[in-house]
């Protein structure tokens, strides 16, 4: 079963994912991560967003792969672990940006979908409902409210070591969420079949909880093991 779960920036789905592809012993897909490897590649050899062609290129040249057990999981870059590096200021500012382009997004989506195919996956991100898996087996939207998530953010940063206002925080999301919104090509709106799950109130246990339950409602059946032991390192690509 392919759970699909796309939302707005800082609405927890990277950690929620991370937690449940463990409960359920299944491969965990952070589509995001693949488009800020992108961005960060693009930054570090000064390709712009509207350069279609050199996007081209560098997206034929650019490996991204995953390595490790959630939630210890590694991004790489062409072989060279980028994962702090993709969360910082620089990548977060322009990967709305560096995103949307059609040969970023079709190269990126089917790339994705080959890490699906044939094994259980949990996927986050901004279209896996609507156009990366739109037949998953269950699919969720999951939100949370800007203050919340700008408080999340504000976390994920001071672990960084970056101080940042609640209030520039907030700004920065929504411009991220209209930016997604507002592309042509794939843009993010909520599949017609997802289900809303909105994590404003709730503990970070009881939204994993949610949806381990409804997953196994929905007829998950853990079929294989993704993570056989903690020794073995899995590398999707
Ligand atoms: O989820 P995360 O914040 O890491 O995503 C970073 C950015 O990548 C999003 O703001 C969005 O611009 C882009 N994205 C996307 N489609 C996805 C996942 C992420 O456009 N499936």
């Amino acid at each position: 079963m392919i759970i699909a779960i796309d939302g707005p920036a800082g609405s927890g789905k990277s950690s929620t994912a991370k937690a449940v592809a463990r409960r359920l012993n299944i491969t965990y897909l952070d589509t995001g991560a693949m488009y800020r490897v992108i961005t960060l590649a693009a930054l570090r050899e000064g390709v712009a967003p509207s350069d279609e062609g050199a996007l081209d290129e560098l997206v034929g040249r650019t490996a991204i792969s995953f390595t490790g057990v959630p939630p210890a999981t590694r991004v790489l870059m062409n072989g060279e672990d980028v994962s702090e590096e993709i969360r910082g200021e620089a990548v977060t500012a322009k990967v709305s940006e560096y995103c949307a382009p059609a040969v970023v997004r079709r190269a990126l989506v089917d790339q994705q979908r080959r890490m699906g195919r044939g094994r259980s996956l949990v996927c986050e991100g901004r279209d896996i409902g609507t156009t990366v898996f739109p037949d998953a087996g269950f699919k969720i939207f999951m939100t949370a409210s800007v203050a919340e998530r700008a408080e999340r953010r504000r976390k994920d940063f001071a672990r960084l070591g970056i101080e940042k206002s609640i209030d520039e925080l907030a700004a920065e999301l929504v411009d991220r969420d209209r930016k997604d919104s507002g592309r042509a090509v794939s843009p993010f709106v909520k599949a017609d079949d997802a289900v809303d799950l909105d994590t404003s109130g709730m503990t970070f246990d009881e939204q994993v909880d949610w949806i381990v339950e409804h997953a196994r409602k929905r007829g998950f059946i853990p079929a294989e093991e993704s993570y056989p032991g903690e020794k073995r390192r899995i590398t999707v690509t």
